[in-house]
């Protein structure tokens, strides 16, 4: 079964958009235990894209197309479409209407060149768009299935649900089932260390391990029917077997990040926090509110960049700053404490460090970033070297923070 997608539109050509629409097509159809074989950007060129459509309808058992179904100039699918697979374009009366009754519903005249959105390809069964007036298309070329599909996400996601979907039910190979442990605090070799000789031998159960700054995945994917000897419940056993190797490193294998981790926790001991920041510049108090419901644990957060603001809103002494630096354990520690006390909270995170490229000297290179936790009755910092630019470097840093408290909420031995 060879699976093909195709996506049009120049501006995926350039620095600016990504075609995010393959990937939700894709997940959809390895749900249905299917793989997709080829993936193909095409901008709006007629040629191009007429090529591109012959060779993939030639070659392929489904071919998914979609944008350049609009009204405007550029959005030449459909024409290209007809010249690729020698269909005429038939101009359909009753799709033209529904165009019309669309901008009539807002108010509106339906412009001239929206006509096109009325032209079908032979023989093609009309895909209902009720989020757009693009309508989709599918139909058979020989023994390719081909679907024409609107670009934008909010009306592809909708039509391939209600008109697609059906419609690939009978190459289902069987139910998909997934799980993803979420880990921080390892690197990837560590984890790779951990699990390789897990790696598993049959192609219906799939590992893959995703890597990123601060944060490492491990996807486990099985395709069949469920029940004893199948590879769901291979995928059980070896989730199983990985959620011991990995331990308290998995923060999550629910789908949850991080912040969402700590405030549940925070939320179920009724505890509450405040933060001091100084090189994340607000990411972990972003990162702690982009939780809903965050108000019911976090308190306040600073963000103290400069010396005099470490201080003046956390009464980290003058004297100390100078005699060791802002990048220190030592104001590190007193940020989290200063910012526990000013607040009243039940636990105090601060972050002072480095994010570069500048600012670094021989004893303090980029990267080198302090992490503190103040608690009632004690407090704990952590010396971290991240590497990367500024950004990885500030969510490394948030990271951290967060995963310090978790630890501590949960229970776990620092690391
Ligand atoms: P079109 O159907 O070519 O007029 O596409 C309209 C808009 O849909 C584009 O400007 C993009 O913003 C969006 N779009 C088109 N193709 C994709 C894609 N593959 N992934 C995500 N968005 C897309
Ligand atoms: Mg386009």
């Amino acid at each position: 079964m060879k699976i093909e997608i195709l996506a049009v539109g120049s501006e995926l050509l350039s620095p600016f958009f990504q075609d995010t629409n393959s990937l939700y097509l894709t997940r959809r159809l390895n749900d249905l235990g299917l793989d997709v074989t080829r993936k193909t950007v095409v901008g709006d060129d007629f040629e191009e894209l007429s090529g591109a459509i012959r060779a993939a309808a030639a070659g392929s058992d489904l071919v998914l197309i979609m944008g350049g179904l609009g009204p405007t100039g550029d959005d030449i699918t459909r024409e290209a479409c007809a010249e690729a697979l020698g269909r005429p374009l038939v101009f359909k009366e009753e799709l033209l209407v529904r165009i019309e009754e669309r901008f009539k519903r807002r108010g509106k005249v339906m412009p001239p060149s929206n006509r096109t959105q009325a032209n079908l390809l032979e023989g093609a069964e009309v895909l209902q768009n009720d989020n757009g007036t693009a309508s989709g298309q599918w139909l058979l070329y020989g023994k390719t299935r081909l679907a024409l599909l609107p670009g934008p996400p909010r009306e592809l996601k909708p039509m391939f649900e209600a008109a697609v979907w059906p419609k690939l039910q009978d190459w289902r190979k069987g139910a998909t089932k997934r799980l993803a442990f979420k880990i921080t605090g390892l690197t990837e070799s560590e984890v790779e260390g951990r699990i390789a000789d897990l790696y598993p031998k049959i192609p219906e159960l799939r590992l893959t391990i995703l890597s990123s700054p601060g944060q490492i995945e491990i996807h486990l994917t099985s395709f069949g029917e469920e029940g004893a000897g199948g590879a769901a419940a291979a995928l059980e056993i070896l989730g199983g077997e990985i959620g011991r190797r990995l331990g308290d490193h998995v923060f999550s294998s629910a789908g949850e990040e991080l912040e969402e981790v700590v405030g549940r926790l925070l939320g179920e001991g009724r505890r509450t926090l405040a933060t001091a920041e100084s090189c994340s510049g607000g990411l972990l108090a972003g990162r702690i509110t982009n939780v809903s419901g965050s108000s019911a644990y976090f308190l306040e957060g600073f963000i103290t960049y400069s010396n005099r603001a470490k201080s003046a809103r956390l009464g980290v002494s003058e004297d100390l700053i100078l005699a060791r630096g802002a990048v220190s354990p030592e104001v590190a520690r007193a940020m989290a404490m200063g910012v526990r006390i000013q607040s009243g909270a039940d636990y105090g995170l601060a972050v002072t460090g480095i994010a570069g490229p500048t600012g670094r000297t021989p004893e303090k290179p980029v990267g080198l970033v302090y992490t503190a936790l103040a608690w009632d009755g004690g407090e704990d910092v952590r010396r971290n070297l991240f590497l990367g630019g500024r950004e990885p470097v500030k969510f490394q840093s948030a990271q951290k923070a967060l995963d310090m408290l978790r630890r501590r909420l949960i229970g776990a031995g620092t690391i």
